[in-house]
């Protein structure tokens, strides 16, 4: 499963642009699926046909945040705007990928003491992207404005646990792909693969409509709080089993999906969390208030340095993921 996470992390699909994703995807579903069909905003539908009537959702979104350039001075230095939850600091030091070349962030600062001063309130306005151009003729063909970029990190493997630059959310990627490759299930299972999440939950606001499934679960990052002076109010930790989201600042999961989820994980000894989150939402939220209502919820891989280039979850939760997720469409029980 890693050499599944390591592959999806490393393909290029910033929120707006998920179409390599949405192929490699598919060319690993090859074979699993019975039928799949991207829809008009380009969200990605595979599924499985059960035995019996009814319909399961999973639910993962395909992008990541990242950055556009949007301007290019006259010695080729460019400008950039986030897209989604990239904070400046984070760039501090790092490079990234543009589809055709690399860049490396610097700081504005013509003095010591104004570098300081701009480190210190960083904002997007202080910082540029170098691409080696020396002038901006030659910046503009390799990074027009309008061109995406991404963090530019590689996979890492330490053993248990692992870190890539897109955790969130290529793990709850793998998380569906793995339940369609070993589950049977019994009922209709939908697989839906979302766009432009991290910029409001846009793909999966419409994702679900016409499918209309009994029951739909999100599967993405979420916080953590295990590591020195790591937020006080939470309780989440590596290693320690995929977490059953109670609430987030976007929505509350539906109350029946969180017990079936509990069940579940303690009738087969499956290690789970129980998650309130303080700041974040995801896709649940959307497809809680798609067509007449949805009964929705989200199960979580808690992570570290979320929206980082360094995204660390832990192996173990996520294959505890799969394993829940497999005995729920496997179950005669899980509709509601
Ligand atoms: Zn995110």
């Amino acid at each position: 499963m890693k050499n599944l996470i390591k592959k999806l992390t490393e393909t290029y699909s910033p929120s707006g642009r998920e179409e390599k994703l949405r192929d490699t995807i598919l060319e690993e579903l090859k074979g699993f699926i019975d039928g799949y069909e991207v829809d008009k905003i380009g969200n990605l539908i595979v599924w499985k046909k059960g035995k019996k009537e009814g319909k399961i959702l999973l639910d993962a979104h395909m992008d990541e945040i990242g950055i556009l350039a949007t301007y290019i001075d006259e010695k080729g230095f460019i400008r950039i705007e986030p897209i989604g939850g990239i904070s400046p600091y984070n760039l501090l030091g790092t490079s990234i990928s543009f589809p055709s070349i690399e860049g490396f962030v610097g700081v504005e600062g013509e003095t010591t003491e104004e570098y300081a001063k701009n480190i210190k309130n960083l904002d997007f306005d202080k910082i540029f992207v170098d691409i080696g151009a020396k002038s901006k003729e030659e910046a503009e063909k390799l990074v027009p404005p309008g061109t995406f970029g991404v963090y530019s990190a590689s996979f890492k493997d330490l053993g248990n646990r692992i870190v890539s630059k897109a955790m969130d959310d290529r793990v709850g990627c793998a998380i569906i792909i793995e339940v369609f490759k070993r589950a049977n299930p019994i009922y209709d299972l939908y697989g839906t693969f979302s766009i432009q999440e991290e910029v409001g939950l846009v793909g999966a606001s419409v994702v679900a409509f016409n499918i209309k499934p009994n029951i739909a679960i999100a599967i993405d990052v979420t916080a953590h709080s295990d590591t020195p002076k790591g937020p006080k109010r939470m309780s989440l930790e590596l290693g320690k089993g995929p977490a059953i989201k109670i609430k987030d600042s976007a929505s509350i999961s539906d109350r029946r999906i969180v017990e079936k989820l509990r069940a579940i994980a303690e009738n087969n000894n499956i290690p789970y969390q129980i998650e309130v989150l303080l700041r974040g939402g995801t896709d649940a939220a959307v497809l809680q208030r798609t067509a007449e209502g949805i009964v929705a919820g989200t199960l979580s891989i808690p992570t570290r340095y979320v929206h980082t280039p360094h995204e660390m979850v832990d192996i173990n939760d996520v294959e505890n993921a799969v394993k829940l997720l497999k005995i729920l469409v496997e179950n005669e029980n899980s509709l509601l």
